[in-house]
């Protein structure tokens, strides 16, 4: 579980109002809701038998003796909120996002953390695939934003209705079982448990024997074939390139025909920074009406290590003061507040650093200057007595000058932008 210090925290602050708007773009609404659920909830959704359930949840007894559990993703979450609400009752659409916090008992590494945050991003209420490729052009959009579109690809599947991913899991244990000793470790206990699972293991002999194993596509049924076709038809007028990964199935249960997922090769190992997927069957498995629906999560982690990694950050990304404050002397001081406010006033966005601690001229400027203000204003006793300030550029070649205080307002507007 990482502190999140203020060097970093300006470039979390840039990526999740980039986020944001980009939603609000596309008529996505905020929902926020509690860190910790019922561990029943996330039983029932995620599924007994995933990574998550098994082995990853930070659950606890309360003073009651009830089982809690820290979100370890938001949907189920999201639809519990969604369904206590309302908010789903008369067919309802509803375009929602969350961020925040999740919790999973992992192995800490790079881009994997215990305490994580992601945006995620759900919709409810349509069934037909213009939605999936709302979803995916959002996020296209967002990238394309951030300036790294180049080094995401899309990887697109379709796992089907729960009949035809039954249909196709016998086919695939069958074949498995045939070869159940060349199996990776994992991949033998998930043949009873989750075997879709099994398409997503990392062990290479695993993945070759999967080269002769029946494939999920020959399984589809009709209305899911189609609905991804239709998917891939706007995708591809759209311009949005892909490449189908048949092997693509998501870590949990609850989800049916579309799954995606934006991967990068910048990022070692964890090069998963937004995925998700249709999820049709939860809103009626967790007690509301049937519902289609479709969602995914970034994990911030990673899109921020992205954005680093490929020197992305803008340089306006910073916490550094627009302008720096120097200050000795007693009436100086008083004026130099008085000043302050008064700027403040005229100027909301402003970012000045009143100096505070006393101190010669000498330490105040060294101050200013690592401070990464482009301007120092300078008052003593003197200035403060005839009205005036002294303004020093700290990053260019203009001589100081000195400025009535009636006139600084305007002088920081136009050289502040
Ligand atoms: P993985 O295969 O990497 O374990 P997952 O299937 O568990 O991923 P999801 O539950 O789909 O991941 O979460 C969506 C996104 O959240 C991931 O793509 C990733 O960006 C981020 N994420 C998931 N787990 C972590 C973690 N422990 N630390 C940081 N980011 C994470
Ligand atoms: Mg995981």
């Amino acid at each position: 579980m990482n502190d999140l210090l203020p060097e970093e925290s300006a470039l979390w602050q840039y990526l999740e109002s980039a986020v944001r708007e980009v939603l609000a773009g596309y008529g996505y609404q905020e929902i926020r809701f509690p860190i910790v659920e019922q561990t029943e909830l996330f039983k029932r959704s995620i599924g007994e038998v995933t990574d998550i359930v098994e082995k990853e949840m930070y659950t606890f007894n309360d003073r009651n003796g009830e089982s809690l559990t820290m979100r370890p993703e938001g949907t189920a979450s999201c639809v519990r909120a969604c369904l206590q609400n309302s908010l789903l009752d008369n067919q309802q659409i509803q375009r929602l996002w969350y961020h925040g916090p999740m919790f999973r008992y992992e192995r800490p590494q790079k881009g994997r953390l215990r305490q994580f945050h992601q945006i995620g991003v759900e919709s409810f209420g349509v069934a037909t695939p213009d939605v999936d490729a709302e979803l995916i052009l959002m996020t296209a959009r967002l990238w394309k934003r951030l300036g790294i579109s180049e080094y995401l690809t899309l990887e697109l599947n379709s796992i089907g209705n729960l009949e035809a991913r039954e249909n196709y899991k016998v086919a695939l244990v069958d074949y498995l079982s045939q070869h159940f000793e060349q199996l990776d470790e994992d991949s033998q206990r998930r043949l009873e448990s989750n075997p879709l699972r099994i398409l997503d293991s990392k062990s290479a002999q695993t993945q070759a024997l999967l080269d002769q194993a029946p494939a999920l596509a020959d399984y589809l049924d009709d209305e899911s074939s189609d609905h991804f076709d239709e998917l891939r038809g706007v995708l591809d007028a759209a311009g949005i390139g892909y490449s189908i990964n048949p092997r693509l199935v998501r870590g949990l249960d609850y989800y049916s025909k579309t799954v995606f997922e934006w991967t990068t090769d910048q990022l070692g190992a964890q090069g998963t920074v937004c995925a998700g997927g249709r999820y049709d069957g939860l809103v009626a498995q967790l007690g509301g009406k049937p519902t289609p629906a479709i969602g995914f999560a970034m994990g911030l982690e990673r899109l921020s290590l992205i954005v680093q990694v490929l020197n992305k950050v803008p340089d306006s990304i910073n916490n550094n003061p627009d302008v720096y404050f120097v200050v000795a002397g007693d009436k100086a001081k008083a004026a130099a507040f008085q000043l302050s406010e008064q700027l403040r006033d005229k100027i909301p966005s402003l970012k000045l650093q009143l100096h505070c601690g006393g101190g010669s001229f000498k330490s105040q400027f060294k101050k200013a200057d690592k401070s990464g203000a482009s301007i120092a204003l300078i008052i003593g006793d003197n200035e403060a007595e005839q009205g005036v300030v002294n303004v020093k550029w700290l990053r260019n070649d203009i001589e100081q000058n000195t400025v009535n205080n009636g006139e600084l307002a305007d002088l920081l507007v136009a050289a502040l932008n």
